[in-house]
This record gives structure tokens, sequence and C-alpha cells, in this order.
């Protein structure tokens, strides 16, 4: 009889230590990553995750070699980690790695199925135009045109918001129900690129600005023209001119105070042009695998001036961004030899 209390007492701390996370129901789980208690992770494919998601989950595709690598370089150990993926399979086989790596982990009974079936908010982000890129070693970098001047890029499971508005076109993004930034990158003070709302809630990104946007905010890794700074050792940062150059049109944005950005992510070169004309300084920018240049008058550049930007830059890719009404739709035409992209901003 002892030996058989024994053995039942054994199974049952076996049992225990051995899955050493919940499974709680979507109500529950709700409830415990309400206010950012816990950090959301999908652990489906990428194209599953781009397909809906709950809001605020970044994505780590679970059955990847990686995936533990990946976890232990975006999850803060300090913070519970909440588990889910389509049916409630995966998202157990990738707690337990979490729970025996130390981690606070809880799963989602059913998977994001039985969180839909339950009336439970997803993220569809069909409505925003995207673009892959590949990096050298042949990740994926992807692009969601947002509004205007606002983009968010998806690298190696970390988020990284450019110039990030609530409001633009009468149409409002709630980042909250985006994936939670983990870099920020913002080129200058105007309300087109710069918004304290949507800023206060990515108070876990980095952010990367200028000196007067860093005053403004009174936070922020300030990068003056020319500054480089290495994110990670796959990330690099360049800061580079971004400013008026016609007479009559210094004023809107002075040389010297605004940055555009070069962002190399694992070899892939992406120019973010920031509010600027077709500088002198363009000709140093090199080897750039994707370009977006602002086209819209009196603030930034003509098509004429784009054309010439491209013709000095000589991206793979280029995109017209913070267009506004200009039409756009002749560039491709124009610019023969480059794949020239147009994108429906807000
Ligand atoms: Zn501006
Ligand atoms: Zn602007």
């Amino acid at each position: 009889m002892k030996r058989y209390l024994l053995i039942c007492l054994l199974a049952v701390v076996g049992l225990s230590s051995c899955k050493g996370f919940e499974t709680v129901p979507p109500e529950e789980f709700e409830t415990r990553i309400a206010d950012g208690k816990a950090q959301l992770l999908d652990v489906r494919t990428r194209e599953e995750y781009y397909a809906g998601y709950i809001p605020g989950a970044i994505n780590i595709d679970g059955r990847l070699n990686i995936f533990m690598d990946e976890c232990k370089a975006s999850l803060d150990p300090s913070v519970p980690v909440a588990v889910y993926c389509r049916g409630g399979r995966r998202s157990a086989e990738a707690a337990q790695k979490l729970a025996k790596a130390g981690y606070e982990v809880f799963d989602l009974d059913g998977g994001i199925l039985e969180w839909a079936d339950a009336g439970k908010p997803i993220v569809d982000i069909d409505n925003y135009e995207v673009d892959i890129f590949k990096t050298d070693s042949g990740k994926e970098v992807y692009v969601h045109a947002m509004a205007h001047a606002t983009m968010y890029m998806v690298y190696d499971s970390l988020n990284i918001y450019i110039d990030p508005v609530s409001r633009s076109g009468g149409k409002s993004f709630s980042y909250l129900k985006l994936p939670r930034a983990n870099y920020v990158l913002l080129t200058h003070e105007h309300g087109d690129h710069f918004d304290r709302n949507a800023l206060a809630l990515m108070p876990m990104a980095q952010l990367v600005t200028n000196a007067r946007c860093a005053e403004m905010l009174g936070y922020g890794t300030v990068m003056a023209n020319g500054d480089a700074l290495q994110l990670r050792d796959d990330i690099k940062v360049e800061a580079v001119p971004a400013y008026n150059c016609t007479e009559g049109r210094e004023q809107f944005h002075p040389k010297g105070r605004d940055n555009g950005f070069i962002l190399t992510l694992d070899g892939l070169r992406i120019y973010i042009a920031g509010d600027t004309e077709d500088i002198p300084e363009m000709s140093q920018i090199k080897d750039i695998d994707v370009a977006y240049l602002p086209c819209n008058q009196p603030y930034t550049m003509t098509p004429d001036q784009f054309v010439n930007a491209v013709n000095v830059i000589k991206p793979k890719v280029a995109f017209p961004y913070h267009y506004s009404n200009t039409d756009v739709s002749v560039l491709p035409a124009r610019l023969p030899d480059t794949d020239v992209r147009i994108r429906q901003y807000q």
C-alpha cells in the first residue's frame, strides 16, 4: 500500500512538474493578457499569423529550430508569456520548452479557433498592403504600408515602426491592436510623423530619433545626420540628411535638423528618406535595395525630383510614399529600369 501511494505521489509530482505551465480557456486568457500583464506569443507559421492574430501578439514559429533563440532575443524573462497556436497542440509544445527555460508561461486552450468562437478580437491586417523582401541569409522582412509616412516592418520577429501616428487621412490606427513595437524610428517633429499618443502605447520600444524630438519627448536615442548605430549585430541604423533645398522652402525642413534613415537588416538596405528634397547628399547613399521617397509639394519632392533621386540612388525597388494628392501613377513609366511600386497610404 505504501509503495502504491508513493508511486501515485511520484506520478502526480512528475506530471505537474513535467507540464510546468497552465492551459486556460479564452476568457481567462484574455484577463491574464490585459494591460500588458503578459507577453503574447503566437507560435504558428508566419502565413497563419498574417491571416489574423490576437491583438498585441508577436510571432515566433514554434516548430523552427531557432525557436528558443528567437524567444530569448525577443521576450522579457521577468514577464509571463502567454502562448497560443491554431488549436492548442503547438502552443503546448512551445509552452513546455519555455517553462523548461525558466519562463512563467500559460497557453490558450483550443487556440485561436476557440478564441474566435468565443467572439474575442482578432487583428486582420489584410487592409494594409504588405511587401516582402529577403535579407542576405534568406530571412524575410515584411513592410506594411500604413499612413502617408508611417509603416511598420517585421524582421526576425521584431517589429520596427517608422514615424507611427494614430490618425491619418480620416483613418485611425490602434497600436494596442498592432504587434508590440521593439524599435521606433522617428524622422522629425511634424504631426504626420510625430504623435505622442501613438508613442505612449510603445513603452517597451527603443526609440531612435533626432535631438529635437528627443528633447520634446524627454527620452530617445539621439542620432544626428551622419551618425550610425548598431541596434543589434544584424540591425544597423544610419541617420542621413533630410531637408528642403529649394529657395523659399527651407523653413519646412531646415538643413541639419531632421533625419532620413538607412536601415540595414541582415544585409538588406532600406532607405526611408523622411521629408526631403533631392539633396546633393543623396549621391552618397549607395547599395540601397529598397527606397521610400517622399513626393508631395511644397514640402518634399516633385515627380521630377523623385525621378532624379531614383536615378542618383539607384535602388532596386523604389516606393513613392508621403505623396498626398500627387499623381504618382506616372512614375513607373518614367523609371523603366527601376522596380517602382505604388502603395495606397491613408
Ligand atoms: Zn515634415
Ligand atoms: Zn511629412
